[in-house]
């Protein structure tokens, strides 16, 4: 439902709470962040209110990336377990998603075949365990392509590694990311309303577009890895 992502200099999560706050008007049922904390990534996600997890979350950490989620449920009964960000069975890629996969049924019945213990019942951990698995050598961007190769269904999604710290990968198919450039930060957001207070210099992801974030930098591309050229375009406050 809510996405928010985070990457600069300042402490991630009350920025990333407070972007969830901006879109509690969207209606959710749960609600998480994930940042990267001592070389793993720390998971806090609770079925209710954004204020339910701001009292569980130990702030403020010293972690400067980080995403967050608002869900509203369609793979999974809202509980903690089923809230986001989901974690890969090695704790080492985070996701945050909106959208419904449609073919995660087959996808998950395929990773339990494979050996992978599923922890939730979403369409969501599955894109968790395909990145995981895809992470070679090269970009997280080329792992979250390959990824998304099996998947069918709508997405608006963003990707942490607790290998790259400094980093944020997004892809969008159906369900709309904005990128907002700051002035050595980025933000990431499923909807302007999380981050105008931040910055107007925005940039709104086409479908099948991937994008690397990082604190005074992004690139975007085609899910099939070719270049694109996105200049911010300046909203106002009052969109
Ligand atoms: N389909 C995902 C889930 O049920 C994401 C729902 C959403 O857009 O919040 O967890």
């Amino acid at each position: 439902c809510g996405i928010v992502g985070y990457v600069g200099a300042r402490p991630a999560v009350p920025v990333l709470v407070e972007g969830l706050h901006r879109l509690e008007y969207r209606g959710y049922d749960s609600a998480g962040v994930a940042v990267p904390r001592r070389g793993r990534i720390a998971v806090t996600k609770v079925a209710g209110r954004v204020r339910d997890l701001r009292d569980r979350l130990d702030l403020p950490g010293a972690a400067t990336t980080g995403i967050g989620h608002t869900r509203w449920a369609t793979h999974g009964e809202p509980n903690d377990r089923n809230a986001h960000p989901h974690l890969d069975a090695s704790g080492r890629v985070a996701v945050v998603h909106n959208g419904i996969i449609e073919n995660a049924e087959q996808l998950r019945a395929r990773l339990s075949a494979d050996g992978v213990a599923l922890a939730s019942d979403t369409d969501t951990e599955a894109l968790a365990h395909l990145i995981a698995a895809s992470l070679g050598d090269g970009p997280l961007e080329d792992a979250v392509r390959t990824a998304l190769r099996h998947v069918e269904g709508t997405y608006g999604l963003v990707v942490l590694d607790r290998t790259r710290p400094d980093e944020l990968v997004v892809a969008r198919n159906g369900s709309p990311i904005v990128l907002g450039v700051g002035e050595g930060e980025m933000f990431v957001a499923s909807d302007v309303a999380a981050l105008v207070h931040h910055t107007q210099r925005v940039v709104f992801l086409d479908d099948g577009e991937v994008a690397t974030v990082k604190a005074g930098e992004y690139r975007t591309s085609t899910l099939d890895a070719t270049t694109t050229t996105r200049t911010p375009t300046t909203v106002d406050l009052e969109s």
